[in-house]
Order: structure tokens, then C-alpha cells, then sequence
């Protein structure tokens, strides 16, 4: 249930966003998610619809972007872009490699009215 605590801290970020900016409405969260990631991208959606409720951001859109994540090698700690169906270290074909995870979702704007 990691997603529902993230949606709780986007949501938090983004109404202090719009009351400071005097909104009416939030119409949409824009969030990047690394292609690491273990959530899920429905879940999350999920928990963002239901909390919105009752909110300014009743009804926003939810837009999630995939984005690339950086890898390491333990091998021979090499970096390189990581990508779910990696399977070795393309400088030492290790396949001890790990992706370098920082936020797994991050809120990266909203829209509002
Ligand atoms: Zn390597």
C-alpha cells in the first residue's frame, strides 16, 4: 500500500500549490514515474482519484510519464540507463546489476484554473 502514501503526499503538495496560487480547480497531476519502479501505475491512479474527492483536484486528470532510471554494475561499477528487460552490465556482461533507485514517483507539476 506504498502507492496510497504517495498519492496522500501528492495530493498535500498540490492543494498548498493551488491555495497559494488562488485556483479554483486542479485539472491535472503531471508525475513522472522511473522505470524502475515496483508500484503500480493503476494503483496509484487509483489512490489519487479516490483522495481527490470532496478536494479542489476532484476529477483531475492523472498523467504518468515513464522515465528512464540510471543502472549500476557491481561488477565493475559501471553506470549506465537501466531498463526493466536489462539482464547484464553492457560494459562487463555481469549480470549482477541493480537499478540506482532515487524517487520512484515524483509529482513534477500540476495544472490548475
Ligand atoms: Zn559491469
Amino acid at each position: 500500500m506504498h502507492e496510497m502514501g504517495i498519492a496522500q503526499d501528492m495530493l498535500k503538495v498540490a492543494l498548498e500549490y493551488a491555495t497559494k496560487n488562488k485556483a479554483r480547480r486542479i485539472t491535472q497531476f503531471n508525475v513522472e514515474m522511473s522505470a524502475a519502479a515496483d508500484e503500480s501505475e493503476d494503483s496509484l491512479r487509483f489512490y489519487l482519484e479516490s483522495l481527490t474527492r470532496g478536494t479542489l483536484a476532484e476529477g483531475a486528470q492523472v498523467q504518468i510519464a515513464r522515465v528512464p532510471t540510471q543502472g549500476k554494475c557491481f561488477d565493475c561499477a559501471g553506470d549506465f540507463l537501466w531498463t526493466p528487460d536489462l539482464v547484464a552490465c553492457p560494459h562487463c556482461s555481469s549480470p549482477r546489476v541493480r537499478p540506482v533507485v532515487h524517487d520512484e514517483f515524483r509529482l513534477t507539476s500540476i495544472d490548475v484554473e
